[in-house]
């Protein structure tokens, strides 16, 4: 039943988002976080990837999203080398870029 599968694929498309959200609040909520990304921004205060624009986000360059277990993804959250000061432009097409990749 095709309508009965669009169904699923919504609810689990709909639970992995709020899963990733979860994820990601775990992280940004903490001050370990917050520290560490004021400290990358002073240290790279220009988008890294145009080199233009302040940067005003940080980046994982490995999503600490994809990881299950919950040390390993601090590790990777937590890891300075792991990160990268980007513009907010430079920043939502770095991701819509890595989407179409996935596609
Ligand atoms: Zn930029
Ligand atoms: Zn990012």
């Amino acid at each position: 039943m095709p309508t009965l599968k669009k169904f699923q694929n919504q609810r689990l498309k709909k639970r992995e988002i709020t899963e990733s959200k979860k994820k990601s609040q775990e992280i940004y909520n903490t001050d370990r976080w917050k520290k560490l990304r004021k400290a990358k921004l002073m240290l790279n205060p220009v988008c890294e990837i145009c080199g233009k624009e302040l940067a005003t986000q940080v980046h994982h360059k490995d999503s600490f999203l994809k990881y299950e277990n919950l040390l390993k993804r601090k590790e990777v959250a937590y890891n300075f080398d792991n990160l990268q000061s980007l513009c907010e432009w430079c920043h939502i097409r770095l991701h819509r870029d890595e989407r179409k990749k996935n596609i």
